[in-house]
């Protein structure tokens, strides 16, 4: 379950402000199965903080909608292509004004980012795995720093594909350790795709977006579609504390560690000893529901 949030912000293990927030959303606007308005209702009944409402090819602005904060997006992709070229789909988000990019014809993913770039916005490579991209070609978007660990719609409709762990895990071994949003892309709202995942920000409870971006850009944030989870270093070990789970998982560099899978009932915190061979290090939990909680990766080298 989800911890609610009654009208009030929500307070972490520590203590902190913690805004609810799905990043990718699909309306009327272009193929959701839902008018803002709505969507904006679905999430604010879910205890949801804010959405951003992402369509294709379609700029939405901040604001506020059936009583949610609106962050402002859109999502653009490139030419569908197979194998190594894949395709890329990239949601801005935070932009200052429309980034205007045509639909017709396609557009490079790199002018596509240098596009969201040039009005202040946030650019994010969605779904990954979902899009079969390789990780050797994410570092060619050098500016792209976010990702989405989990989307919920890829594992609705006609698609199956939903977790980038082991592509985001890929692309940090070559050097660029991503931060990690789990998301819903939100489209058919039949109770597959819909306020499954979030982000959970650390920030004010009347943060602007402006502030919710820059915590997100700094990640200041834990994704999750229900556990409560956090990662730090303590001397040379690594600590996860959680809410109760019934896993915590490790992921690095190494392909494989003594600790890196602990399992058992209500668990709530997990160490590690750092081995030498580590430069970088995740978690997910997975509560008793099956619910996945997932941090950002701490930087060890
Ligand atoms: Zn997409
Ligand atoms: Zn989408």
């Amino acid at each position: 379950m989800f911890l609610q949030n009654k009208g009030k912000t929500m307070k972490d293990l520590f203590g902190k402000n913690r805004l609810k927030i799905n990043l990718h959303t699909h309306t009327t606007q272009s193929d959701g199965k839902k008018t803002p308005e709505e969507a904006a209702k679905i999430y604010k009944d879910a205890g949801y903080d804010a959405i951003a409402v992402t369509d294709h090819y379609f700029f939405t602005e901040e604001g506020s909608l059936s009583g949610l904060k609106i962050l402002s997006g859109a999502e653009y992709d490139t030419e569908m292509c197979c194998g190594r070229e894949g395709v890329y789909h990239i949601v801005a988000l935070g932009c200052e004004k429309d980034p205007e990019i045509e639909k017709e014809p396609r557009l490079p993913a790199e002018t596509i980012v240098e596009k969201i770039l040039a009005v202040g916005g946030t650019p994010v490579l969605a779904h990954p795995a979902w899009s079969l991209n390789q990780p050797e070609t994410a570092l060619d978007l050098s500016a792209i720093t976010l990702t989405e660990i989990h989307n919920s719609v890829s594992d609705a409709g006609e698609s199956s594909r939903p977790y980038s762990g082991c592509f985001a895990d890929l692309v940090a071994c070559l050097g660029k350790p991503m931060l990690l949003l789990a998301t819903d892309d939100t489209h058919y709202y039949k109770g597959d795709d819909e306020t499954k995942n979030a982000v959970m920000v650390e920030c004010a409870e009347d943060a602007t977006e402006k502030e919710i971006l820059a915590a997100i850009r700094a990640g200041k944030f834990y994704a999750t579609q229900g556990p409560e989870v956090h990662i730090a270093r303590e001397g040379d070990e690594i600590v996860v504390r959680s809410s109760p789970v019934c896993r915590i998982s490790l992921f690095s560099n190494v392909a494989w560690a003594e600790g890196y899978c602990l399992r058992g009932e209500g668990l709530t915190e997990h160490r590690h000893k750092i081995t030498p061979r580590e430069k970088f290090i995740r978690a997910e939990v997975t509560d008793a529901e099956g619910k996945v909680g997932y941090t950002n990766y701490i930087v060890l080298k």
